[in-house]
């Protein structure tokens, strides 16, 4: 009772701290993501912006509202439907494996960009998903019904689990739905969240690499910035339109709801809002959390990445062949290695640190002078758990760099554990061909894309970083063995690994699975690559996993009590939960920034600035011919501004990060005016410190987008499946008298 009381509290706390803090400051008004199913505490702020709609126009499950168009893209990034056929628009960046999984020296779409002329030439990409809310639902109470102060972990274990389970079985009852309940504020609230999932996405357009990634790793996280990151996918159906695994009848989906796009652009100062699948934020960690990231967590993986993208980069120069088969791979590598190194910069630059600290030491003496025990020992004793959880922490991220990021002989060859385990099983029970056809898909999908000398010099590079930042204690005992027979030098254990594995090579593998037999199977049990594959896995289930996850936990417990402690004691601080990948709205303003002495940053950039980069003949800024003549020939029809420039991205100061990629930039009326990609270098530090004065969202103007769509590659049946407006939504009128508003905003 007293805790359902507590989180009851908290919650309305929440609420008024966060209208509070919005009322209290202007500087702080555009830092937050917000829960949309709570977006009336923040409807009055948002209309005092300029936006036109009500919370109910945005989120709503009694009527269709804009939610409706969102999906979570593929799992991590945003997307929104923009045509009433199911018509799916997502980054670049967030398609590119798909993009890439279809490309070949022969018919290579990522150079060449890729338009399918008709329904049918749409191409399917398996396992990939288009996810959209149903609701989402406070379901704190329900979860902890039953649970007091004085209940046994186990036992409080158990009638969680039991109140979860009989919270997700009634929502999905009777639908094709699914559900999952998340803790919010570190487990101060929960949300169930519903969902409905798409199963049958298909490409339908992407631009060359030389538009959808102009600028490559150079103006990524830079601005200013001329990228035209999107890409085009359709959601299919059954004939019912209800979510269907592939299958060729399926038929275009027809949504309730699609975005409209407005043609009108955008002016500096205009209200903007960013609806997406945020992934993950940090925006309350403590000093020393900090000061891990800064000083040991950063710097180490950007050594690794450092370490494989020298290898990777040379190698996709070599030849085209290896420049598609680790494009994709590149990408995922170096978006985070180069937004590291400004987040670091970022956060040392603004003294983030010496903030955390100062805030802490606040918060404490203020606690102290309450007598509010339970505050002050939440902070201690996170002090103290930040210390014991600081081997580990480390131990999984070399782990996670090493064996996910890293060479892939290991993965490849932990794909065989069924079979080489348990060959005679699935032989009994008749399912050793259906074992052995998913393995002869997974390699051929492999080593379509793998270099040997590639990852063999990764291998070599990476295990002498591994070796050198494992602490030695959580090091598997095998891997230290392979090590120390080796002489600790990674090229030779490379050298011996590559040449006596059955797992690096397609001929291989083949033959393996040509002919298989139980003691072929069995023979792989010593394979090196498997040997150590199986060691670095059990070695972090066994080592490290446990440890980590306990003092995680109870990380997370005292973080609770930590943030209840800030609320009370710093009521006008700005609060929002931190991004945990679910549906949230960020708002703010069209707006450049001056985060560097003496430099303005605009809040646009034109098509000029596509032709002055290539003019600088940087490679990342090569153009295709046909781009060049459209834009010297200011080509640019309906999709100018007003001014007679063609707009390509701009500046606002929503409040991202990753997963919001793909998300859409929606204007006062809630029509869409641009693509969320990127942040600026200065925003970098975003996800742990929010510096409202530089931190911008970077979007391509969707005039841009249609631009590139009719006119660059001829592809008008795709803007005619869409609804594009003009003027449409400025003249309105508005709800309420705003001068009102306006005047209670000042007195708060
Ligand atoms: N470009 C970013 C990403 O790929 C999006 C962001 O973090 O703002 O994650």
């Amino acid at each position: 009772m007293k805790v359902k009381l507590l989180v009851a509290q908290m919650y309305v706390r929440i609420c008024s701290l966060i209208i509070v803090a919005f009322f209290s400051t202007n500087l702080l008004a555009t830092e937050g993501m917000y829960i949309p199913a709570l977006l009336e505490s923040i409807e009055d702020e948002m209309r005092l912006m300029g936006l036109k709609l009500s919370a109910e126009d945005i989120y709503s499950v009694n009527q269709s509202s804009l939610k409706d168009a969102i999906a979570q893209f593929g799992g991590g990034c945003t997307s929104e439907l923009i045509s009433s056929q199911g018509l799916l628009l997502t980054n670049h960046h967030c398609g590119y494996s798909q993009i890439q999984s279809h490309s070949s020296v022969e018919n290579n779409l990522l150079k060449e960009g890729f338009w399918a002329q008709s329904l049918k030439d749409e191409l399917p990409n398996p396992g990939l998903t288009a996810t959209f809310i149903v609701r989402m639902e406070d379901v704190t109470e329900a979860l902890i019904k039953g649970i007091t102060d004085d209940l046994a972990p186990s036992r409080r274990k158990e009638l969680l689990e039991a109140n979860r389970k009989s919270l997700i079985d009634a929502a999905v009852d009777g639908t094709a739905h699914e559900a999952f309940i998340r803790p919010f504020n570190y487990g101060n609230s929960y949300f169930m969240i519903v969902t409905k999932t798409y199963r049958d996405v298909r490409l339908v357009g992407a631009p060359p690499s030389a538009i959808g990634k102009y600028g490559g790793d150079t103006d990524n996280w830079m601005w200013p910035r001329h990228t035209g990151d999107f890409s085009i996918f359709r959601i299919y159906a059954d004939e019912n339109n209800q979510p269907a695994a592939y299958s060729e009848s399926n038929r275009p989906y027809e949504p309730e709801r699609h975005l409209h796009i407005s043609l009108d652009g955008v002016e500096e100062g205009d209200f903007t809002m960013v609806y997406g699948f945020p992934g993950s934020t940090q925006q309350y960690i403590t000093a020393e959390a900090v000061d891990y990231i800064v000083n040991e967590s950063n710097p180490m993986r950007i050594e690794f990445r450092e370490t494989s993208l020298g290898v990777i980069d040379a190698a996709m120069q070599s030849s085209e062949e290896i420049h598609i088969q680790y494009a994709a791979k590149q990408s995922r590598i170096s978006n985070a290695y180069k937004k590291w190194i400004g987040q670091n910069q970022g956060l040392i630059e603004l003294n983030a640190l010496d903030k955390r600290w100062e805030l802490q030491r606040g918060y404490r003496k203020m606690a102290e002078i309450r007598q509010n025990q339970n505050y002050v020992h939440a902070i201690d004793t996170l002090g103290a758990l930040e210390q014991q959880i600081k081997d580990y922490r480390k131990a999984r991220e070399v782990f996670i760099e090493y064996y996910f990021y890293g060479p892939e002989v290991y993965s490849f060859a932990k794909n065989f554990e069924p079979l080489i385990e348990d060959y005679a099983q699935l032989e009994q029970d008749g399912k050793l061909d259906e074992a052995i056809e998913k393995l002869r898909q997974a390699s051929e999908a492999h080593f379509k894309n793998y270099h040997l000398p590639t990852d063999k010099d990764i291998f070599a590079n990476l295990t002498k970083l591994y070796l050198d930042h494992m602490p030695v204690e959580l090091t598997p005992e095998i891997f230290v063995e392979y090590a120390s027979k080796n002489n600790w030098n990674g090229m030779q254990m490379a050298d011996n690994l590559y040449n006596a594995t059955a797992f690096a090579r397609l001929e291989d593998v083949s033959k393996l699975l040509d002919k298989p037999s139980a003691r072929a199977f069995e023979k792989l049990a010593k394979d090196p690559a498997y040997v150590i594959a199986n060691a670095m896995y059990d070695g972090y289930i066994r080592l490290v996993r446990p440890t980590y996850e306990s003092l995680q936990q109870e990380i997370d417990a005292s973080m609770k009590v930590y943030m209840q402690g800030l609320m009370e004691i710093f009521p006008n601080r700005n609060y929002w939960p931190d991004a945990n990948s679910t549906l949230r709205l960020t708002y703010g303003k069209v707006e450049g920034s001056s985060p560097i002495d003496g430099i303005a940053y605009k809040y646009y950039t034109t098509a000029e600035g596509i032709l002055q980069k290539y003019n600088t003949g940087l490679e990342d800024y090569d153009l295709p011919e046909k781009l060049r003549v459209l834009l010297e020939n200011r080509a640019y029809k309906q999709y100018a501004h007003h001014t007679g420039e063609l707009m390509v991205c701009f500046t606002g100061s929503n409040h991202t990060t990753g997963g919001n990629s793909g998300s859409p930039a929606l204007n006062a009326s809630g029509h869409l005016v641009g693509l969320n990609f990127d942040r600026s270098w200065e925003s970098t530090m975003s996800d742990i410190y929010f510096a409202p004065e530089r931190c911008r969202n970077i979007m391509v103007d969707i005039r841009y987008i249609l631009w590139v769509i009719d006119v660059y590659a001829g592809a008008e049946r795709l803007i005619n499946e869409m609804t594009l407006v003009k003027g449409v939504g400025q003249e309105q009128p508005e709800r309420e008298p705003l001068q009102e508003l306006e005047k209670g905003a000042k007195q708060g």
